[in-house]
């Protein structure tokens, strides 16, 4: 029990949008079950209905966003659901619901992707004005009065999505450059502990098979001994490009050392990641070209076995690797003989 409040604020400061949905549902418990009563109290029981299914969904939500860790689902929800709510609100109570309408927009924004949230106040304002058009005399006092929300409601809702795109896509700019060697391109090795740990979890779980292989360029100092250091990334660039073409969309290249890489393979078996490491290596032979003449790689690889952790998975294809270096480079080697019959 005492561990159960840190590991709370844990998760909370660690996904923020959990942390959203919490601290806006709170937000919203506190601020609308007051109202639900006082509704109740005074015999509007519509919107005092409404009042207890928002705060009721908002629970639920809330809960299932805890429980399962998704908080995609239980967003789009709370923000059909306030937005009806709210919708539903603005047209009983009229100017007094309309209030609400300027707070939905933030909590929409917060809640979905920019285009959905846009969606949802283009579809709340125009059902409250299209209600006012058809029933003459409900929601706004005047036209003039109609008018000035529609302008309002847009302009806010306009700049609010101006500012979440903007918010959104810097995100993913820096979510970019936090998971990529900025030489190269390729993902760092960040990336790629966390990516061979969900290979394990995976293969763990659903049973796929999966394959690494770890690249060295052959006699790599020697270029930048000989044409500077700018030459040699030049050929780590060309390297990346290269292995990029060759190899599967569905596998991932990593930059783990100065000039090592490691590709991971999905649904890839023994036979397949030899067949792989080949054509890799015919590749780079025949096409990767630095200033002194061709280059070449050595290749260790190894497919990962049952209940294998992935720092061991790692560590044998990096034998491997050791091993091709030592029978003279340019060569690869993916399973160890006695790890072939173990397998
Ligand atoms: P081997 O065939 O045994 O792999 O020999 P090697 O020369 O390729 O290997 P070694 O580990 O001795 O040297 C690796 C070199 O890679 C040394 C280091 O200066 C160079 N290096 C590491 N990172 C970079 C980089 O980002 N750019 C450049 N140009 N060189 C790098
Ligand atoms: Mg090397
Ligand atoms: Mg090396």
């Amino acid at each position: 029990m005492s561990k159960l409040i840190p590991q709370l604020l844990k998760r909370l400061r660690k996904d923020f949008q959990l942390s959203i949905i919490t601290l806006m549902a709170l937000f919203g418990i506190l601020a609308i079950s007051p109202y639900a009563l006082y509704r109740y109290g005074e015999g509007n029981y519509l919107v005092s209905i409404a009042d207890t299914v928002i705060v009721l969904a908002t629970i639920l939500a809330v809960l299932y966003a805890w429980r399962s860790g998704d908080t995609v689902k239980p967003g789009i929800f709370l923000s059909l659901i306030f937005s009806a709510g709210a919708t539903l609100i603005a047209i009983n109570l009229g100017v007094n619901g309309l209030f609400w309408i300027y707070p939905l927009i933030l909590f929409n924004f917060f809640m979905v992707s920019p285009g959905k949230a846009m969606l949802a106040m283009l579809l709340v304002i125009g059902t409250l004005i299209g209600h006012a058009l058809l029933v003459p005399g409900t929601v706004f006092e005047s036209s003039y009065q109609m008018v000035s929300f529609l302008v309002t409601g847009l302009m806010a809702s306009v700049l609010t999505y101006i500012f979440a795109f903007r918010t959104r896509s810097q995100r993913d700019q820096l979510q970019l450059l936090a998971s990529q060697d900025p030489l190269t391109g390729a993902r760092n090795r960040r990336e790629m502990n966390k990516e061979l740990r969900m290979a394990v979890s995976t293969h763990r779980r659903h049973g796929n098979s999966y394959g690494v292989l770890v690249m060295d360029l052959d006699h790599f100092k020697q270029i930048n001994d000989r044409f500077g250091h700018p030459a040699g990334d030049q050929v780590l660039v060309d390297f990346v490009e290269l292995i990029q073409q060759s190899s599967r969309q569905e596998n991932r290249l990593f930059r783990f050392g100065g000039e090592e890489f490691l590709l991971l393979l999905p649904n890839t078996d023994e036979a397949g990641l030899r067949a792989a490491a080949s054509h890799l290596q015919n590749q780079v032979r025949q096409r990767l070209r630095g200033p002194g003449g061709p280059v070449t790689m050595s290749v260790g690889g190894a497919v990962l076995r049952n209940g294998e952790p992935w720092e061991g998975w790692l560590q044998r294809a990096d034998q491997h690797l050791y091993q091709a270096k030592n029978a003279g480079r340019d060569c690869s080697i993916i399973e160890a003989k006695a790890a072939a019959a173990h397998a």
